[in-house]
């Protein structure tokens, strides 16, 4: 019997880790620069966290969770999660961390997981990277979680993107405009699809998110033009910074983004470089979320991006890195010397590998040209008498025999 992967999982292979990686490296490396650090959590949380902060009218809790464990139990039941922000925040204020300062920058990677209908970067386990700003209303940190993760794209190189940005407004001017924006969809009903219908009254925002009836919303009020005095100020200095910092642009007044929780700023990154999935993160502006959780009454800001779609996004070649030498057991020489002598290399820093099916030398040669090896090293019972090593380099063919320390500085610089 042939298993396979669970439908809308995917595996990484070793090819697939090097761009991975790559990414990972980069975005620690940006990560720490702007001051963020790492926090990490479970995948599964209790179900009710997920209902409290990503919101009950939202796919992702309506349809898309996995859920399990026992209904009766007082604590209810636990749920894979869907997004990292709830269990990043909940971890905070668990952790008591904002009695020690009250602003934390923080970062996380790891799994996140949707019941979705899976297609071409839309899976139902995949990877989330992000960030969370929690306890500044600046909105100085909305632009700085956008200059983030422009950095972090071009850090690997991934250049079609951009980047559309929104007010969603406050508690004071969101009511304003929820009213405004009934009232001209009211009439538009009946000639909406089943599920704008049902999101009227639930969520009506979220209509505006609608695929299939795009056309007959274009004349829909926007967010922007009913925001209050404080929304339009900050949506002011959000703008502005982004300029300054020469992040191109552009004011989408169609995105809402799908959870509950968002305030004011609201942004997603998009790729030209991917099909119908082509959202690379999404983030805005949380200010009700951490207060409304149980934490301190703070403004928060943050972003997730998919890493799957950003690896897509990236393309190209993944080429292993090279090791420094492969080891040729030659002649009658006992494969325990050889082994010993590849260890001894590899604690002082070298990479490389040996033959383990005790082939012939041309075999041998074989898989050192293969592995992309700066050398090969020839190891005799001879080499092993004399205690030295015979190195060819695989540019030019040279060879020579040199002792171990010396190998070791040609093998570490290169150099001959
Ligand atoms: P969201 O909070 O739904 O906007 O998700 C943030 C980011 O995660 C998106 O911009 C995508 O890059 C990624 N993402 C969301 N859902 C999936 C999925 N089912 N498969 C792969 N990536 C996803």
């Amino acid at each position: 019997m042939n298993f396979q992967a669970p439908e809308g999982t995917k595996d990484i292979t070793p090819e697939q880790v090097v761009l991975w990686n790559r990414l990972e490296t980069a975005a620690r490396e940006t990560f720490a620069r702007f001051g963020y650090e790492e926090v990490r959590t479970p995948i599964f949380e209790y179900t009710a966290l997920f209902h409290k902060s990503s919101g009950e009218t939202t796919d992702i809790v309506e349809k898309e969770m996995f859920t399990f464990g026992d209904p009766e139990d007082k604590k209810g039941t636990y749920s894979l999660r869907p997004e990292l922000t709830p269990g990043t925040i909940r971890a905070l204020i668990e952790g008591g961390l904002f009695a020690k300062k009250n602003f934390w920058k923080v970062w996380y990677l790891g799994p996140a997981f949707r019941k979705e209908r899976p297609q071409k970067g839309r899976y139902r386990q995949f990877t989330q990277i992000g960030v969370e700003a929690a306890g500044s209303p600046d909105p100085l940190v909305d632009a700085e979680t956008m200059v983030l993760f422009a950095e972090i794209l071009k850090a690997v190189g991934v250049t079609a993107w951009e980047l559309r940005v929104n007010s969603i407004g406050c508690k004071e001017c969101r009511p304003v405009y929820r009213e405004a924006l009934k009232n001209h969809i009211r009439p538009l009903l009946p000639t909406l699809d089943e599920n704008c219908n049902r999101r009227f009254e639930r969520n009506v925002f979220r209509i505006l998110d609608c695929k299939v009836d795009a056309d007959k919303l274009k004349d829909a009020p926007k967010a922007i033009d009913h925001l209050c005095q404080a929304c339009k100020d900050h949506m002011a200095v959000v703008e502005a910074s982004l300029k300054a910092c020469e992040v191109p642009y552009r004011i989408d007044s169609r995105i809402v983004r799908g959870l509950d929780y968002y305030t004011r700023t609201v942004y997603e990154f998009s790729s030209s470089a991917l099909g119908s999935q082509n959202a690379l993160a999404g983030g805005g502006r949380y200010d009700t979320l951490v207060g409304s959780m149980g934490g301190p009454d703070v403004g928060s800001v943050g972003f997730a991006a998919g890493v799957e779609r950003i690896l897509l996004a990236m393309g190209g070649e993944a080429v292993p890195p090279a090791p420094d030498f492969f080891a040729v057991a030659a002649g009658d020489v006992s494969r325990s010397d050889v082994f010993k002598i590849v260890v001894d290399l590899r604690r002082k820093g070298l990479s490389g590998d040996l033959d383990f099916e005790a082939r012939s030398v041309k075999a041998q040669m074989r898989s050192a040209n293969k592995t992309g090896a700066r050398y090969a090293l020839f190891i005799g019972p001879e080499e092993v008498q004399k205690g030295v090593i015979k190195l060819k380099d695989m540019k030019d063919g040279t060879e020579k025999a040199v002792f171990h320390e010396e190998a070791v500085n040609i093998l570490r610089g290169g150099k001959k």
